[in-house]
């Protein structure tokens, strides 16, 4: 039970730093740069942020949200990135305990929070995350034997060839670009993470509850388009949580076993 304990709390911690570096990728990826050099600095000011005010969540509360130097608020979305990610890593410490799959399913949710993230804010899915995050699959499918990568890799092509096959029939059907290529490139590495049911899952949820958030809105007069990739990341995280018991049960419901 202590260890138990102590793996959770090891999870949170950990998972607290990659959320930092998280926050860090989320502003400079889309931006092109680099993710380790310079080190931030204040966007209004340009004060060096010193290593006791870049502690995560800590510091921010310390500060009470505002720069040391010039007193101007910090993002909040920072503490909240740096909670999020703290909190799944423990989620995943608890749920997997000292296995494989913690590290794979922290990652694989880090990964899915990030391009969210940088989705909503930019319109722009970044290649470390989709393409990285393809190769951080396939090295763990190396790592769970043959038929996990076997598993990985006709997942990765479906995801890529679906979005690819529906991006070419939407641009074709409403004369514009229905999917971007970061869309294409995040389902292979969802595929890779989920398999060929996941992507099919990840797709379906994506599409449901892309209509559920964006239809009222429309009908509100919220004319602001939020990207698919947000929708497709929000139904990876739910696939990777309960998809195998969803499949099970609609397996169960069609009366193949
Ligand atoms: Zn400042």
């Amino acid at each position: 039970m202590r260890v138990e304990y102590a793996l959770t709390t090891l999870g949170a911690l950990f998972g607290a730093v990659i959320g930092s570096f998280l926050n860090v990728c989320i502003v400079r990826l889309p931006a092109h740069q680099s993710v380790v050099r310079p080190r931030s600095r204040c966007p209004t000011c340009g004060l060096p942020v010193a290593w006791y005010d870049n502690i995560p969540v800590v510091s921010w509360l310390l500060l009470l949200g505002r720069c040391r130097g010039c007193r101007e608020p910090i993002s909040v979305l920072y503490p909240m990135v740096e909670i999020s990610v703290a909190l799944l890593w423990a989620w995943m410490a608890h749920r997997y305990g000292l296995t494989l799959e913690t590290l794979r399913g922290a990652l694989f949710g880090t990964i899915l929070l990030g391009i969210a993230l940088t989705d909503a804010r930019e319109y722009i899915i970044p290649d470390e995350f989709s393409l990285g995050g393809l190769v951080v699959a396939l090295l763990f499918s190396a790592f769970m034997g043959l038929s996990a990568v076997g598993s990985a890799l006709v997942g990765g092509a479906l995801g890529f060839g679906l979005l690819w096959v529906v991006g070419i029939g939407g641009t074709w059907l409403f004369k514009e670009e229905a999917m971007g290529g970061g869309d294409i490139k995040m389902m292979a590495m969802v595929g890779a993470f989920l398999g060929w049911q996941g992507v099919l899952l990840t797709v379906f949820l994506g599409a449901l509850s892309g209509t559920i958030i964006f239809l009222p809105l429309r009908l509100m007069g919220q004319r602001k388009l939020v990207p698919f990739g947000v929708f497709l990341a929000i139904g990876a995280a739910v696939t990777y949580l309960v998809g195998p018991a969803l499949i099970e049960w609609y397996r169960h419901y069609l009366g193949v076993s």
